[in-house]
């Protein structure tokens, strides 16, 4: 996939609303010339354990020690700061999502690889974080961490599953709420892989990224 940088205008706002587009005075494509590398989003799905924290951490590593820039936008973390005020309803998983589609943009914007490690079980969630790269000319490559729910559930990582099973939480994704596996990801990461093996497979999906 080959983009050329345009200074993409986002929609425009409602007239009432006195906010106006700023267009500064460097490009994407000055600033990826100087930066020597272009931006892209990597969206890493898959269910609560699955790896997709420590898929993108690898990956990352791997980014930065060729000396490229990469930033990992970790759902969990995010919650911790600028997603804090949202809950796990289908609208706040909405709103969710979007917020973290809308960072990744930027840093993809500003010439970074984002790495988006999100849970995001639905589609229309994620197509919506696709449309808005592709109507920005950026890339945006989705990866389906497709690790069984069983398997999910004997790391449980972080305590959720037994808590489900418990009855303390009800709408854990693949239990008490939905996951809509991806119909057409860049890249399908299965559990046979190897934390390495399946860092390669990203990064072997990654356009080539240094100008
Ligand atoms: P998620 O971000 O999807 O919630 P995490 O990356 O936080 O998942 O947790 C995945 C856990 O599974 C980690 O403890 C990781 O070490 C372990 N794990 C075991 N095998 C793999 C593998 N092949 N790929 C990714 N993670 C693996």
């Amino acid at each position: 996939m080959t983009q050329t940088p345009l200074p993409v205008a986002r929609p425009s706002a409602p007239p009432e609303s006195n906010v106006s587009w700023h267009e500064g005075n460097v490009d994407r494509a000055a600033r990826w010339k100087r930066l020597g590398q272009r931006g892209a989003t990597i969206w890493l799905t898959g269910l609560s354990g699955s790896g997709k924290s420590t898929i993108a951490s690898a990956v990352e590593e791997h980014l930065i020690a060729a000396g490229r820039w990469a930033y990992r936008l970790d759902g969990d973390n995010l919650r911790h700061g600028v997603c804090s005020d949202l809950g796990f309803s289908r609208d706040d998983r909405a709103e969710n999502a979007r917020r973290v589609a809308e960072l990744a943009l930027l840093f993809a914007d500003a010439g970074s690889v984002a790495l988006v490690c999100l849970v995001s079980p639905y589609g229309a969630d994620r197509r919506h974080a696709r449309e808005l790269h592709e109507q920005a000319g950026l890339d945006f490559i989705e990866v389906f961490v497709n690790t069984s729910l069983a398997e999910c559930a004997r790391r449980d990582v972080k305590g959720l599953y037994a808590k489900a099973r418990g009855g303390a939480l009800g709408n854990l994704t693949g239990v008490g709420a939905p996951y809509e596996s991806p119909s057409a990801p860049e890249v399908e990461l299965t559990e046979e892989l190897d934390v390495a093996a399946a860092a390669a497979r990203v990064l072997a999906a990654l356009p080539a990224i240094v100008s």
